[in-house]
């Protein structure tokens, strides 16, 4: 079994983000800058952004953040992106999720200049992942590509399977394995028979937000497995949606959680803020 090792990996993506960072600096005299709007406190989201100013400055990015208080009416907020989206230094502009109640995130979302939408939830970006035009990808599908491309898996024909049907990751990932030529299924909470489907798939990514959801013995011996789930158990510990110690014992490859899909996460952000750097150099 083979770990798919997503901390060695993003720290491979780093140092190539940093490598063209350098060269962009070299030939501009100007660093590439991601800009984080962040409404209201919530701690997961504080921890994402401490990771993201951390791995911006590691790559020599400009990393700022935006803080607004929980109660901003939308069309402050509105105010901001317009500002974001005008300003040349702001190469990236991401607005932390979730938000508070009142603020509709759609609207917000839909406000973000495509070309600065580093989290590729723009409904134009996530239009040409669809119809298979280059474009600004979601973060976290894009990282699992990676991990499965590093790793040799072959993708065409294959059988996969994602379990999870979310617009920021289980959607744009059953594009992306499509794009690759796999036969996918797509499963969620009304899916009949999950053991029958997971156990056909060559290639598995679970992103249903479920510990242990997908049993060890349900995995097709040999399958690719990657694990996206990041769920804190009443002791703290953080595990996938996949029942790990089971699964290794029938996987080729298989994400571990921590360190796998969350690490490449950020560094395809990083990654998507250098592509938007260059779209704004057009
Ligand atoms: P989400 O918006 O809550 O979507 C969860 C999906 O899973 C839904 O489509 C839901 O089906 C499906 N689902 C729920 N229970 C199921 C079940 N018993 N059987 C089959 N499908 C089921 O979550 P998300 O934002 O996509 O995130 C999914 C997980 O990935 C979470 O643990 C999240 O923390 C993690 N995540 C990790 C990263 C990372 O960097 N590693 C990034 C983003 C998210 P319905 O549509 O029918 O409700």
């Amino acid at each position: 079994m083979q770990l798919l090792d997503g901390n060695a990996l993003a720290k491979k993506l780093r140092s190539e983000v940093a490598a063209a960072v350098e060269a962009f600096f070299a030939a501009t005299g100007r660093r590439p800058g991601l800009h984080v709007v962040m409404v209201g406190e919530d701690p997961a989201s504080e921890i994402y952004v401490r990771n993201k100013r951390r791995d911006c400055e590691k790559v020599g990015m400009v990393s700022e953040e935006h803080r607004l208080p929980a109660a901003t009416r939308l069309e402050a907020l509105l105010d901001l992106v317009a500002r974001l989206n005008a300003d040349g230094s702001a190469d990236g502009v991401i607005v932390q999720l979730p938000l508070p109640k009142q603020l509709d995130a759609n609207r917000v979302l839909e406000a973000i200049d495509p070309g600065k939408d580093v989290d590729g939830f723009h409904p134009l970006n996530l239009g040409r992942l669809v119809a298979g035009e280059p474009g600004l990808v979601p973060c976290t599908p894009s990282g699992c590509m990676r991990l499965l491309d590093e790793a040799g898996v072959a993708l065409e024909g294959a059988d996969a399977v994602v379990v999870g049907r979310s617009t920021i990751v289980g959607k744009p990932m059953a594009h992306l394995l499509l794009a690759r030529h796999a036969t996918v299924t797509m499963c969620h909470s009304r899916t009949r028979d999950l053991r029958a489907v997971v156990g056909r798939a060559d290639v598995l990514i679970a992103a249903a937000g479920r510990p242990g959801l997908v049993r060890g013995e349900w995995v097709k011996p040999g399958a690719a497995v990657v694990d996206v789930g990041i769920n804190r158990l009443a002791d703290g510990k953080i595990v996938g949606d996949v029942e790990f110690d089971a699964a290794v014992a029938r996987a080729a490859g298989l994400t571990p959680v921590p360190g796998g899909v969350g690490p490449m996460t950020v560094a395809t952000l990083l990654q998507n803020t250098l592509i938007a750097t260059k779209l704004q150099g057009l």
